[in-house]
């Protein structure tokens, strides 16, 4: 599959990006999507050549790799270029539209004129027929030079619209780029620090029960020591994915910090967010970490989880605080287990 592939729509470009990512042994996290989207649909010409040349020799197309062009032609920092040229795009339009305004305005202006001449002329009582015929086509050609300064304004305004609805996109790639750890994929530390204020802020409203869980890998530094910091980081990429799996629509998962993640669960009591968490404890320790590449079996893997719910009237701090002693207990407490505050 190339860069060059005809396809046909959205649906068709999804597909292949999927299949390529598969081929190539890839993790499908939202950045690794976006490079293999960009260069099936040669969004940015100097990506798809890379990509091509890569393609080519597949052992230097790891996920490390692949971070590595997101960052540089699509990241934030590209991104910012997109949105610069998206503000200059902007302001040329409404600086156009301005002047259709104005030529709009003036065009108006004569064509007012040019009516009310002719009102006159058309009333006076010594009109001759040839006067009324020369009235008539004068009005006539005023109108169609109307219709067609009319139409243009039309354009001018739609090149505006569509020029607005680019900056409003790329606002929003920025937005959610912003907001994602390039690792995992998954919130990270200011998404999660928005979404519970804004749970928080919900449950004060309603009442409605709020959850928390406070997830740290056991044992990781072991991890990292005995396999290396670049196995460890695909670790953080597996438990990631598990969470995300093991849970829903409303529910954040974010990674914390480090090796430490966390969920919000809005509209979940603490009974039913304890059997979540030893859920997705299970979820994790059944899971094999195996390496895909070399197919080198790294054992099992298990996480402590502190457990609490949001007390209404509390502040934050004092909610995550709960959390994390909970957490610290479950490291006392031997791992692999969930405390609840
Ligand atoms: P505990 O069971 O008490 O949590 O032990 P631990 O070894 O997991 O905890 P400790 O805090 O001593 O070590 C955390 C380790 O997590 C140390 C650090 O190397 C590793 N780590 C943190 N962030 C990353 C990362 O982004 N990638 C990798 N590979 N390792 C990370
Ligand atoms: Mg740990
Ligand atoms: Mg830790």
């Amino acid at each position: 599959m190339t860069a060059t592939t005809k396809i046909a729509n959205p649906r068709d470009i999804a597909h292949n990006v999927m299949m390529l990512i598969d081929e190539l042994n890839l993790q499908p996290t939202p950045q690794v999507y976006h490079v293999f989207y960009s260069y099936l649909t040669n969004e940015v010409p100097e990506l798809s050549q890379l990509i091509k040349v890569l393609i080519r020799n597949t052992q230097e197309l790891d996920e490390e790799t692949v971070f590595r062009i997101y960052h540089k032609y699509l990241g934030t920092h590209a991104l910012q270029q997109h949105i610069n040229q998206g503000v200059e795009g902007l302001q040329a339009a409404v600086e156009r539209v301005e002047e259709a305004v104005h030529t709009v305005m003036r065009d108006t202006e004569q064509f007012c004129n040019e009516l009310d001449t002719a009102s006159h002329r058309l009333l006076a009582e010594d009109i001759t027929v040839e006067d009324a015929r020369t009235v008539s086509r004068s009005l006539s050609d005023t109108t169609s030079k109307a219709r067609g300064c009319f139409g243009s304004f039309n354009g001018n305004i739609e090149e505006y619209h569509n020029e607005v609805r680019r900056v409003r996109t790329e606002l929003e790639m920025v937005r959610r780029d912003a907001m994602t750890d390039t690792l995992t994929g998954i919130a990270n530390r200011k998404n999660f620090d928005t979404s519970l204020r804004d749970a928080v802020t919900t449950t004060m409203e309603s009442g409605a029960p709020l959850s928390l869980l406070m997830i740290d890998i056991d044992h990781f530094k072991d991890f990292n020591d005995n396999f290396g910091h670049r196995a460890g980081d695909g670790v953080l990429k597996a438990v990631a994915r598990v969470l995300v799996r093991s849970t829903k629509g409303a529910d954040t998962v974010a990674r914390y910090g480090g090796e430490e993640f966390a969920v919000i669960l809005p509209d979940t009591s603490k009974e039913n967010a304890e059997k979540l968490a030893n859920k997705l404890r299970d979820n994790v320790s059944n899971q094999r970490i195996i390496n895909k590449k070399t197919g080198k079996d790294f054992g099992k893997l298990t996480v402590s989880i502190g457990l609490t719910s949001y007390q209404l009237g509390e502040n934050i701090l004092e909610f995550v605080d709960r959390a994390d002693n909970a957490l610290y207990q479950a490291k006392q407490e031997g791992r692999n287990t969930c405390i609840l505050h």
